[in-house]
């Protein structure tokens, strides 16, 4: 047999899919066979616009304006409220880089956020006023990071974030994996991502195959924060992971409108399962600027999670957590 050998330019699919990605709200709520009318839409493309791949948007029902994954990714008028306590950098992250891009905030383990792309923009999210551009800081200075992490060998597990360490070409991540390999301290690499659940493409044969070649155990956490974003084509990426032997977790977010119910946390624990996925972490919302309007109580968020406990086996009950600048890890809440 002569080996397929792939011409230099060729596109793998899930970077067209990303590039065809709706990213305008007409365009969504055309599709959505929803009347603008009836929604308080944020008229301006801000800093943080609208992005959605087309299939994620087949996963939401046709005319619901209150869809879980719509609320996601919709910008609405609500996001310029000024609320007290909701600002910029909730996290005092950018105070916490040893080097530009990297954060050693917890013991035995820095993460290192590759770019500021992502697949989909979700409108809660923390990372939406951090200041990285497609010149991205960690990428220009990986060789001080590197040398950062040489020096503190009790860092023996590099969490890859973001933006979407997954919305970076295979080259790249193999070449920055590469070098991070060299580092024999080093045992575990995890990535941070949204990717294969918002892009499932994403879970292509290159990077099966670059996935099977890495020294370090990969662990993947995914995001997800609602059953109805597991479909078929999300089920079949996670079995491919797990057959390449990549440990599988989630983390979400409490968002209201989206997931404050018991019933909707139960069911999205249970669909993980279904798909090889264990349930890590339930964040209380980061306070940046512009999400309000997702915020859920503790009092509520407490409440929520004693339903789901009284539910469902352990292991299927993720740990409410809420970050606190300047602790020494995620903080449970009680
Ligand atoms: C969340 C986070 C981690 C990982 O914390 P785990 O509890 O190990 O999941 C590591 N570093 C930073 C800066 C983080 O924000
Ligand atoms: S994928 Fe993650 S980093 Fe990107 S916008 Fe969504 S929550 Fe933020």
């Amino acid at each position: 047999m002569i080996p397929r050998i792939p011409h230099p330019e060729h596109r793998p699919e899930w970077q067209s899919q990303l590039a065809r990605a709706v990213k305008s709200t007409d365009e969504l709520l055309r599709l959505l066979e929803i009347d603008p009318a009836r929604l308080k839409i944020q008229p301006l493309a801000n800093d943080f616009p609208l992005r959605v791949p087309h299939g994620f948007v087949r996963r939401m029902s046709r005319g619901d304006i209150h869809d879980p994954l719509l609320r996601q990714v919709l910008p609405v008028s609500e996001e310029t409220l000024k609320i007290e306590g909701f600002c910029h950098d909730p996290l005092a992250e950018i105070a916490a880089m040893p080097s530009p891009g990297l954060l050693h905030k917890y013991r035995g383990r820095a993460l290192l956020t590759v770019t500021g792309a992502c697949a989909v923009h979700c409108r809660y999210c923390f990372r939406r006023h951090f200041p990285y551009s497609d010149a991205n800081p960690a990428m220009e200075h990986l060789e001080q990071s590197i040398r950062y992490l040489g020096q503190h060998p009790d860092i023996g597990e590099i969490i890859l974030s973001g933006g979407d360490p997954l919305s970076l070409t295979d080259n790249r991540l193999q070449a920055l994996c590469e070098q991070l390999s060299a580092l024999p301290q080093l045992h575990t690499l995890r990535i941070h991502t949204r990717l294969p659940v918002v892009l499932p493409e994403r879970v292509d044969a290159s990077l099966l195959d670059w996935i099977g070649t890495q020294r370090m155990k990969v662990v993947m956490v995914l995001h997800c924060n609602h059953a109805n974003e597991i479909d078929t084509d999300v089920r079949a990426a996670m079995q491919q992971l797990t057959q390449a032997g990549v440990t599988l977790l989630n983390q979400s977010v409490l968002l209201r409108g989206v997931n404050d119910s018991a019933q909707a946390l139960v069911q999205l624990s249970e669909t993980l399962f279904t798909a090889g996925i264990l349930p890590y972490y339930l964040h209380m919302l980061d306070r940046v600027q512009g999400a309000a309007h997702f915020a859920v109580s503790e009092a509520r968020a407490n409440e929520l999670l004693a339903r789901v406990r009284a539910s469902l086996p352990g292991y299927l009950v993720p740990r409410l957590v809420q970050e606190i600048p300047g602790a020494h890890s995620k903080m449970p809440l009680p």
